[in-house]
């Protein structure tokens, strides 16, 4: 299926690295004006030296008043389409679960999600013309995985918010979705899927019988910001090989 951007203005969240990287890139060569948002800078120059057309932000999301001076409206102009993508994972196992990894996962994974979907709403709501908004959630917010507390937790809060976002900014013409990946290897999947027995527990649960791929990924967000699915919205797609239908 061919997607056309083209006039389009996108802003992807942790687009230095792994899927939101991907996306930013092949949002880019749909022909979408994209607005890449990361905190290391090296990632955002080496993004740009590879995508010229693709515009920087470098900022902490964890930080809200930072996050807030860099992607207000009036500052980053029009968007029409939102990727939720940055996220961190640290694996603890739940009995030595701390305070500090809580909160900085539901500062990034969580709220950061709910601060920069406002910034964003509010100028789509403004401007009357609608948008897509994509949450890179996890099948991790349907499934208990082994020292995966916090994560799981924060992914199961974020299809929620994908819901209620979903409700309320329907009438402004909005729709927001989320893509549920099971593991793909990137810099987050190595961590916690590297070693060759642990990752085969998982892949033998996966009626596919593999991991996605980041390109799997890339797909089903771009197809949820395309006028493809313009009447998809509140729905957590898994992209998961059948891992959650088992
Ligand atoms: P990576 O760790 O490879 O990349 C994450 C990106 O987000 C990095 O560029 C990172 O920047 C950025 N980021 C993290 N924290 C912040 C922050 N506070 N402010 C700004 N940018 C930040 O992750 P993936 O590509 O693997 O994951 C992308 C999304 O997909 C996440 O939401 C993840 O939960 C989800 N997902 C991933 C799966 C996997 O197995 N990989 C499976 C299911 C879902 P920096 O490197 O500078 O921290």
């Amino acid at each position: 299926m061919e997607m056309c951007f083209s006039g389009r203005r996108a802003l992807v969240t942790g687009a230095g690295k792994g899927i939101g990287r991907a996306t930013a890139l092949a949002l880019a060569r749909c022909g979408a004006e994209v607005t890449a948002v990361t905190r290391t800078r090296a990632d955002l120059d080496s993004l740009v030296l590879e995508c010229p057309s693709i515009r920087p932000v470098c900022v902490d999301l964890a930080d809200w008043d930072a996050t807030d001076a860099a992607l207000r409206d009036d500052v980053i102009g029009p968007i029409d389409l939102l990727v939720n993508n940055a996220a961190c994972a640290t694996l603890q196992p739940f009995l030595e679960v701390t305070p500090e990894e809580f909160d900085k996962a539901f500062n990034v994974n969580v709220k950061a999600v709910l601060h920069v979907s406002q910034l964003v709403a509010r100028g789509m709501k403004t401007r009357g013309r609608g948008g897509a908004i994509v949450n890179l959630s996890s099948q991790a917010s349907q499934r208990a995985l082994q020292d995966h507390t916090v994560y799981c937790a924060t992914k199961g809060a974020l299809d929620m918010l994908t819901r209620v976002m979903a409700l309320e900014l329907g009438e402004h013409q909005i729709r927001v979705n989320s893509v549920n990946p099971t593991v793909v290897m990137t810099e987050m999947g190595r961590l916690g899927w590297r070693d060759p027995d642990k990752a085969r527990t998982m892949t033998s649960r996966i009626p596919l019988g593999r991991f996605a791929e980041v390109e799997d990924v890339v797909n089903s967000v771009l197809f949820l910001l395309s006028d493809k699915s313009s009447m998809t919205s509140g729905v957590t797609l898994p992209v998961d090989g059948g891992f959650l239908a088992c």
